[in-house]
């Protein structure tokens, strides 16, 4: 039989690269508790009109990447989540979160978008999602940026640059909608199929093309910038006055449109020119109409999304194996009656907090020696008929250091002084 395979651009991860993403989630809470925010867990799968309705019917991720279907057991429309802020504000509406104060919420886990898949860009991705629910900025905008600056410097992550642009009011965005029309009306025959098809229904999206035959087309555009009204350039002066009080370089790039349909005001990318064409590792901005849009009181809103599959990718492995930990102790034992000696002791230490593996499956002292060497563990305890009779263990450190035999009473306690004392440099 033919073995069988993943589906397409949906890829496992893998014990060495799934502890570097635990290491980095670990990184991702303390750094989202620093800053008020709370965990929310929505469904994977919506009715598939929640995110037509949010992220806007003429969009690339509702033409073309939503993984939809109907449910064959009660015909229900229903859609694998591309993104995460729909149903975050779904849900906030739903149970009524925001009736007495405002919400700063965050969420981690897969999106679905069915895509051409490529370094950087897969049908199964995962986002850390960060959503400040009832604020009005312009405070929370320029905190929301400089919290993802915090967490660029504790990874360590060099290069990484940020964009912004404002995408002022409705009335603001309808005005300069009519001139970008009739400017590329009057280009007809320098656009492609997709801007062609847009140019009516949603001329902005035209300008989030990826078609390197479009840029200078669409370089030249109208500007959004130069129909915001003084509401709209006071927001967005006011954020920039706060980048520059913590030092945030940035650059105004009008031609961020961002590829949903609910941003409005702020937003911004994080960009990298270390990954190729998929540079973008967190994109997000102020989304005011949504919570109405969606069915709740009107309530203002900003949030971003990044891309974890990117930011790994631009993440120092060698930083992230620093944090995993390994197991603490590795016990072989040989010989009769080993087997419920080593039970014994692999449960007493874990009853004391350690994290040990007992060998299983039989094998001589050198076959299981190798295994402990390969697990990791800081030390290896030795149980052989020996050991057994004198009522001792072996502790034989794998990262150097001298062997040593021990009792039995006073393994935990002789382990942790072990770990504690720097037999060896990872226990400084
Ligand atoms: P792009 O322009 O790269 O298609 P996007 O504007 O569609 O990105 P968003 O919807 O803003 O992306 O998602 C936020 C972040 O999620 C992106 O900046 C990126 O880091 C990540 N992301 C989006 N789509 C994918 C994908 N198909 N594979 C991997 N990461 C993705
Ligand atoms: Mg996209």
């Amino acid at each position: 039989m033919n073995r069988l395979q993943a589906v397409r651009g949906m890829n496992d991860i893998l014990p060495d690269e799934a502890e570097r993403w635990e290491a980095f989630e670990t990184i991702v809470r303390d750094w989202l508790r620093a800053y008020g925010y709370r965990p929310i867990r929505m469904p994977l799968l919506e009715h598939t009109p929640l995110f037509k309705r949010a992220i806007g019917e003429v969009t690339d991720i509702v033409e073309k990447e939503m993984y939809s279907f109907e449910d064959a057991l009660n015909g229900e429309n229903l859609t694998l989540r591309p993104e995460g802020t729909a149903s975050c504000v779904r849900a906030v509406t739903e149970h009524n979160l925001l009736y007495d104060s405002p919400r700063k919420l965050w969420y981690m886990g897969p999106m679905f978008r069915h895509e051409r898949p490529q370094k950087g860009r897969y049908r199964q991705f995962h986002q850390v999602g960060v959503e400040a629910l009832g604020f009005a900025g312009p405070d929370i905008d320029a905190e929301l940026i400089i919290m993802c600056q915090r967490l660029w410097d504790e990874l360590d992550l060099m290069g990484v640059k940020l964009e912004i642009n404002s995408l002022g009011s409705t009335d603001e965005r309808k005005l300069h909608r009519s001139e970008l029309i009739a400017y590329f009306e009057a280009h007809q025959a320098e656009l492609d199929e997709d801007a062609r098809r847009r140019l009516h229904s949603n001329p902005l999206r035209i300008l989030d093309t990826k078609n390197p035959a479009m840029q200078a087309l669409v370089e030249a555009a109208p500007k959004l910038a130069d129909f915001l009204g003084a509401e709209s350039s006071d927001h967005f002066a006011a954020i920039q006055d706060m980048l520059r009080a913590a030092n945030i370089p940035y650059r105004i790039n009008p031609r961020l449109v961002r590829g949903l349909d609910y941003y409005n005001l702020t937003v911004f990318e994080w960009v990298t020119d270390q990954l190729g064409a998929q540079g973008t590792v967190c994109a997000g901005g102020r989304y005011d109409g949504l919570v109405a849009q969606l069915g709740g009181k009107p309530a203002p809103a900003a949030g971003f999304a990044m891309g974890i599959e990117r930011l790994m990718a631009l993440w120092d492995s060698r930083q992230a194996d620093a944090l995993i930990d390994r197991p603490e102790a590795y016990v072989v034992h040989a010989g009769s009656g080993s087997q419920q000696v080593a039970l014994r002791l692999s449960e007493g230490l874990r009853d004391a907090g350690f994290a040990v593996l007992m060998h299983c499956g039989g094998g001589s002292f050198k076959s299981q020696m190798k295994r402990a060497d390969a697990s990791g563990a800081n030390v290896a305890l030795i149980l052989g008929e020996d050991e057994i009779a004198a009522g001792e263990v072996t502790f034989k450190p794998l990262r150097g250091g001298e062997q040593q035999r021990v009792s039995m009473d006073d393994v935990a306690e002789h382990l942790g002084m072990l770990l504690l004392g720097g037999d060896s440099e990872d226990f400084e």
